[in-house]
């Protein structure tokens, strides 16, 4: 199969706390941010986190480091050639979107940790994040040392121990860590080798059936469209396994609720896919990585709205089951991750039974009532259900004052 070579290939998450550079670092890699985006912002389908995707090239005649860029053009003035397309996922500050990231697994393939050589390591969201990495078990992880534009030879030396003792007894121990500067564009030649080398490609089954991620759905007709003009609902969101390609027929679970009698059921919803959007271009067939555009034959009044977001796509048959209720493992962060500099990290208490959760599982967010609390499992029963197999990661978040908070991630046992 020949790969759209616009597609990303690889999902790798931007992690580290604010204002160290991870919007920057991106904006120099990619040359766009997800704001930016307008054919994707047209299209809607830029979920809320930030996504952007970068091309890595290499000028075959020049030796590593130098050869790895994202210029078009060699400094002898040649074509570069194209390496690979990631989708880098930005770690968002507020935390119900961090969940999004950590329940998603295979919405990261791996992460680069920005550090800021002008600040004492750690601060706040740089322990938490790697607490997190470290949790869900992402291991293929590269450190940015950014800013040493600011900082004098002593000092960038200083910051860089101070790293490598806060890594150490980490997922995060043998990471190489890679002094830079996003602003400045130092070393990014540096940075994506050692992307290339750490965080490679994951190898795909691909007979595996499509599962699709639904992070958004539209209604794209203007208002007053006729009837026999409207285009089908399109939706938004990340393969995590298999292919997609025009024509097939696609199931959706949950799907929709329905009555009868008094009673509501959740049925899912069958249609076909009619156009695939990945990496801005129309394609014949996509793969994981980045995100897509599905447009698809159904109902647009369904898709309004994010009416689908969070249920799951694939082949008719082929969906994990619908879940009122379900038990997990749980592994919860030593302290609340703090949402912003101002807030004080607290200890988690354990999960009692009745207290309630909102879990997200992929791209669905539920709340949940704890039905019965061990110490490292409990059972909880959902308001809305979803759809997840037996591995499934779950982000854990607890109602702290006013707010929900993470407080840990789980993985669905069944
Ligand atoms: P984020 O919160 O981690 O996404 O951080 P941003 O990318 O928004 O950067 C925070 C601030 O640091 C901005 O004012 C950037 O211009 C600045 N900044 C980022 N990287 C560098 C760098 O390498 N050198 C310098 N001097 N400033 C930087
Ligand atoms: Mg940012």
């Amino acid at each position: 199969m020949t790969r759209n070579h616009q597609q990303p290939e690889v999902n790798i998450g931007l992690v580290g706390h604010v204002d160290h550079g991870k919007t920057t670092l991106v904006q120099a890699l990619s040359g766009s941010w997800t704001d930016q985006h307008s054919e994707e912002m047209k299209r809607g389908i830029s979920i809320r986190l930030g996504y952007a995707d970068a091309t890595f090239r290499e000028c075959p005649e020049m030796d590593a480091p130098e050869r790895y860029t994202v210029a078009e053009e060699c400094p002898d003035g040649t074509e570069s050639e194209h390496l690979r397309t990631v989708s880098f996922v930005d770690a968002p500050g507020h935390e119900t979107l961090m969940a999004t990231m950590l329940s998603g697994a295979s919405i990261m393939d791996g992460a680069v940790l920005v550090v800021s050589a002008t600040e004492t390591v750690p601060q706040a969201q740089t322990q938490e994040h790697l607490m997190a990495l470290d949790s869900i078990g992402i291991d293929n992880i590269v450190i940015a040392q950014n800013k040493v534009d600011l900082v004098g030879d002593d000092r960038a030396r200083t910051n860089y121990e101070e790293i490598q003792e806060f890594v150490s007894g980490t997922v995060a121990e043998d990471a190489p860590v890679v002094p830079v500067s996003a602003g400045q564009e130092v070393n990014l030649d540096l940075l994506i080798q050692a992307i290339e080398e750490e965080i490679p490609t994951p190898e795909r089954d691909p007979d595996a059936d499509a599962r699709l991620h639904v992070a958004r759905s539209f209604d794209i007709n203007r208002p007053g469209t006729r009837a026999d003009e409207l285009l089908g609902g399109v939706l938004g969101g990340s393969l995590v396994a298999g292919e997609l390609t025009p024509d097939e027929a696609i199931e959706l679970r949950p799907g929709r609720e329905v009555e009868h009698g008094g009673q509501t059921e959740w049925q899912p919803i069958t249609t076909d896919v009619r156009s695939l959007q990945a990496g801005g271009e129309s394609a014949e067939s996509v793969t994981p990585g980045g995100l897509l555009g599905v447009g698809t034959g159904l109902d647009p009044s369904l898709t309004k709205g994010d009416g689908l977001a969070g249920q799951v796509a694939g082949p008719p048959g082929s969906l994990p089951p619908t879940r009122e209720a379900f038990t997990m493992e749980v592994s919860l962060l030593d302290r609340i991750v703090a949402g912003n500099d101002d807030e004080e990290s607290t200890d988690v208490e354990p999960v009692s039974t009745g207290e309630p959760l909102m879990l997200t599982v992929g791209t669905a967010t539920t709340v949940g009532s704890v039905t019965s609390a061990r110490d490292d499992e409990c059972e909880v029963a959902l308001k809305r259900p979803v759809c997840a197999a037996a591995g499934a990661n779950i982000a854990i978040n607890r109602r702290v004052g006013a707010r929900w908070r993470l407080i840990g991630v789980g993985t669905l046992t069944e």
